[in-house]
């Protein structure tokens, strides 16, 4: 293939005990899907349907190993976001929910990393949030684990730390939309396919973090993250 310009690299993720990678499309992001969340975001935690919001493949960070990422242009609110990632092995479309967790290849810890001030001021003057959410290396996961080994967890602890001080702490169980919900109100606007992420939304206590900051996400089962805001 001779292709006019540079062809972008494709992204992809560790896959553990496999010697092979799990390769991104697209990122999918559920919003305000834990109701302590919802209202410190100033909104009620209300089970109108679930949406959506995307990142680039290119936001992707492989954080199977301890990385640092850049602190990002044009804010002065970096925020942290910790999240159960979804990996999307079998695509479809008008996907079951009994039949949606079939669908999944497997679970990972991510952050959906945010310049809050940018999506604030966006979702305040009714704009779009891309440059508050889908900007380079905003993305950083961890090790995928396959469904097939680990099965699908429904209640795991899901915790941050910045420094080592506690910023979020809560549960999977508490999500307002389930993993198998996400899954199948997403299909219904968009074909899901292979190499798809969800990003499952975050607990209350996001906050920002400055140059320097080590944060470290953990979700049960799934191991943990380090991440270092380069100073
Ligand atoms: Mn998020």
């Amino acid at each position: 293939m001779n292709y006019a310009v540079a062809a972008p690299a494709v992204q992809t993720l560790t896959v553990a005990g496999r010697d092979e990678r799990y390769p991104v499309n697209r990122i999918f992001c559920v919003g305000r899907n834990y109701a302590a969340h919802a209202r410190e975001m100033g909104k009620d935690p209300d089970r109108d349907p679930p949406f959506y919001f995307m990142k680039p493949a290119q936001a992707i960070v492989d954080a199977a190993q301890a990385v640092t990422i850049p602190y990002p242009p044009k804010t002065n609110n970096f925020h942290h976001e910790i999240e159960l990632v979804v990996a999307i092995g079998r695509g479809g479309a008008d996907i079951d929910v009994a039949k949606a967790l079939d669908h999944v290849y497997g679970y990972a810890v991510g952050l959906d990393m945010t310049r809050r001030d940018l999506q604030l001021d966006a979702r305040d003057k009714g704009r779009p949030w891309e440059f508050g959410k889908s900007f380079a290396t905003s993305a950083p996961i961890g090790v995928i684990h396959r469904a097939e080994d680990i099965g699908h967890p429904g209640d795991a602890a899901i915790t941050l730390t910045v420094n080592g001080e506690p910023r979020q702490s809560s549960d999977i169980s508490k999500l307002l939309w389930s993993v198998a919900e996400s899954i199948a109100v997403l299909s219904q606007y968009e074909t899901l396919e292979p190499g798809d992420l969800i990003m499952t939304g975050t607990p209350e206590g996001v906050n920002s973090v400055v140059r320097g900051d080590v944060l470290r996400g953990t979700i049960q089962g799934l191991g943990e993250i380090t991440v270092t805001v380069a100073s």
